[in-house]
C-alpha cells in the first residue's frame, strides 16, 4: 500500500479517517502544525507529542537553503534530525519559492531564485523538489506547484494550471524512479507506528523501534513516502474542477487543494474547496493547504477535508494573540495587567492550568521568549484540540452542531 486511509464515520459530507503512515497513524480530520526549518517554532518535540500532534509540516525551501536536504540526508532523515517519530509532510518548496524569495524567475523547467538569506541563485524542477524531499524522507511529500498569484486573470491561471499539471506529471515519473531513495527506506528498516493520543506514554525516543520491511506482520504500511497531487486553477470555479479531473488521472493517493488563503474571501476560498472536493475521489486523504481561522478549518473539515496546514497558531501566538473558546485575545492588552484568570478558561492545555493571564501578559510585554513558548503551546492545543472535537462530533454523526456556533471544546 503507498499510504493506506480507511474512513470510519461520516457526518454529512464530513468523514471521520485514519491514514496509516511508516510513523504512526494519523486520525483524520487532522490539523497539522507547522515545523518550518525542522522545528514548530518556540515548542519541543515533547510537548507536540503532549498535545496530541501525530503529523507535522517541514518546508522544502527552508530546508534545502539550511542546513541543506544532503546534511538531512546524512543525519538519517529529518524525522531523525529533529527527533519527531511521528509522521511529516513537507511541501514542494513552490510556495515559499514565491512568497519569500528574491528575483524569482518562472520558466517551462522550473523556478531560478534567490534566497532570502544570503541572495545565492537556486533552481528548483519539479525533478529537484522530488530530490530535496525523498531526501529529507517526510512520510507524505507534494507535486511541486506553481501557486497562482492572485488576483490573476482568466488566461494567465489556466496558464499556470496547465504548468502545474505537466510539472505533477514530471514529479510523479521521479518520485517513483526514486522513491526508495528515502532514508528510512534505505536503512531496510521501517517504524512500528505509534497513533499518539494526547495521553499517550510514547517514549520520546528518537530511536524508532524498528521492523524488518518483509515481516509480514507490517505488510500493511508504507514502505515509502507517498507523494499527493495539488490541485491549482486561481479562482475560477470550472479551473479548480478541470485541475481536479486532470490531477486525478495522473493517480495520487492524496489530494491537496493549494493558491487559497491568498487574498480572496473566505466565501471564495470555500468555493474553491468544493468545486475540487466534487471531483477528488472520496476515498483517498483531502488536503487543503495554508488554511485557517478555527471556525474555517470546522469548516471545512465539515465540506469533507481530511487534512489542514496552518502558520496561524504559531505565526500569532508570537504576537500576543491567543486562540480561546471566546474568540481571538490579545494578550498584551492592558486589561489584562491584573487577571488572574487562564488565558482560556475552557481549555486543559498545560498553560491554561498554571499561568494567568497578568503573567502571560508581562512576558510578552517583557519581550521574554518563554512568551512566545507559552502563548504557541497554547494556541496549538486550542487548534488539536478543536480538530479533536470535530472528530468526536463526527462520530457522534452531529457535526452540524459544531458548524453553526463557535467552536466548542470537547
Ligand atoms: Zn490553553
Amino acid at each position: 500500500m503507498t499510504l493506506p486511509f480507511t474512513i470510519e464515520a461520516q457526518s454529512g459530507t464530513g468523514r471521520l479517517g485514519r491514514i496509516s503512515t511508516a510513523h504512526g497513524d494519523v486520525e483524520t480530520p487532522a490539523f497539522m502544525p507547522v515545523g518550518t526549518a525542522g522545528t514548530v517554532k518556540a515548542v519541543s518535540q515533547d510537548i507536540l507529542e503532549e498535545l496530541g500532534a501525530q503529523i507535522i509540516l517541514g518546508n522544502t525551501y527552508h530546508l534545502y537553503l539550511r542546513p541543506g536536504h544532503e546534511l538531512v540526508r546524512k543525519m538519517g532523515g529529518l524525522h531523525k534530525f529533529m527527533s519527531w517519530n511521528r509522521a511529516l509532510l513537507t511541501d514542494s518548496g513552490g510556495f515559499q519559492v514565491f512568497s519569500l524569495s528574491e528575483l524569482r524567475k518562472v520558466t517551462e523547467e522550473g523556478v531560478s531564485f534567490r534566497s532570502h538569506l544570503d541572495g545565492t541563485s537556486h533552481l528548483f524542477t519539479p525533478e529537484r523538489s522530488m530530490e530535496i524531499q525523498i531526501a529529507l524522507g517526510a512520510d507524505i511529500v507534494m507535486a511541486f506547484d506553481e501557486c497562482t498569484e492572485h488576483p490573476a486573470e482568466r488566461e494567465r491561471a489556466r496558464q499556470s494550471m496547465e504548468m502545474t499539471l505537466r510539472w505533477a506529471k514530471r514529479s510523479k515519473e521521479y518520485f517513483e524512479a526514486h522513491k526508495h531513495e528515502c532514508p528510512w527506506t534505505e536503512s531496510g528498516l521501517r517504524v512500528i507506528g505509534t497513533s499518539g493520543h494526547r495521553e499517550s506514554q510514547n517514549p520520546p525516543s528518537a530511536q524508532p523501534r524498528a521492523a524488518a520491511v518483509h515481516d509480514p506482520g507490517f505488510s500493511e504500511l508504507p514502505a515509502t513516502p507517498a507523494l499527493f497531487g495539488i490541485v491549482q486553477g486561481g479562482m475560477y470555479g470550472d479551473l479548480r474542477r478541470e485541475s481536479a479531473e486532470r490531477t486525478v488521472e495522473l493517480d495520487f493517493p492524496g489530494y491537496a487543494i493549494g493558491g487559497l488563503s491568498v487574498g480572496e474571501s473566505r466565501e471564495k476560498t470555500m468555493e474553491m474547496i468544493a468545486r475540487a472536493l466534487d471531483v477528488l475521489p472520496r476515498d483517498k486523504p483531502r488536503y487543503v493547504m495554508g488554511v485557517g481561522y478555527p471556525e474555517e478549518i470546522v469548516q471545512y473539515a465539515a465540506m469533507g477535508v481530511d487534512m489542514m496546514d496552518c502558520v496561524l497558531p504559531t505565526r500569532a501566538a508570537r504576537h500576543g494573540l491567543l486562540f480561546t473558546s471566546a474568540g481571538r485575545m490579545n494578550i498584551k492588552n492592558a486589561r489584562y495587567a491584573q487577571d488572574q484568570q487562564p488565558p482560556d478558561p475552557k481549555c486543559g492545555c498545560r498553560v491554561c492550568s498554571r499561568y494567568t493571564r497578568a503573567y502571560l501578559r508581562h512576558l510578552f510585554v517583557s519581550a521574554e521568549p518563554l512568551a512566545a513558548v507559552l502563548n504557541t503551546v497554547h494556541n496549538l492545543a486550542f487548534y488539536l484540540d478543536t480538530m479533536r472535537a470535530v472528530r468526536h462530533a463526527i462520530k457522534l454523526g452531529d457535526l452540524s452542531g459544531m458548524r453553526s456556533g463557535s467552536v466548542s471544546l470537547a
